[in-house]
């Protein structure tokens, strides 16, 4: 494992050694032998909250009406409207952000049937993406 090193201010190392000490018992069971295992701890428990929370949120906005060959129809909860998705053989595209970069193709190719279309049409020399990093 590579390390990097960190500086954070000494009152606020004082109170991660305060709560270390107070709970040694209870942390050691948890394998949290140090301060410092109990911040890395504390910090990969808030990432992965962020990012399950995130996940959350995204999921709930979006809801497929209906695929087909065409492209695919989503609901945006936060837009309060249907968008429509069009899969042709030079790309994907949103008509909602007139882009093939937005969340609504994100999460168009997250859904099973969408991907079984895209990776049926790549094969026929379509240019799709299988996936966007955007957002
Ligand atoms: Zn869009």
């Amino acid at each position: 494992m590579t390390q990097e090193k960190i500086s954070i201010p000494k009152d606020e190392w004082k109170l991660v050694q305060e709560y270390y000490n107070k709970h040694e018992e209870q942390l050691k069971l948890q394998r949290i032998r140090s301060p410092t295992m109990l911040l890395r701890q504390w910090m990969l428990d808030k990432y992965r909250e962020i990012e399950q929370k995130t996940a959350e949120k995204f999921l709930s906005r979006f809801e497929h009406i209906n695929v087909d060959s065409n492209g695919v129809k989503i609901l945006d909860r936060q837009l309060k409207e249907v968008v429509q998705i069009r899969i042709k053989q030079d790309g994907i595209y949103c008509e909602h952000d007139e882009t093939d970069e937005c969340e609504h193709i994100k999460y168009a190719l997250e859904l099973e049937e969408v991907r079984k279309i895209v990776i049926q049409k790549r094969k026929e020399g379509w240019n799709l993406p299988l996936f966007i990093d955007y957002p």
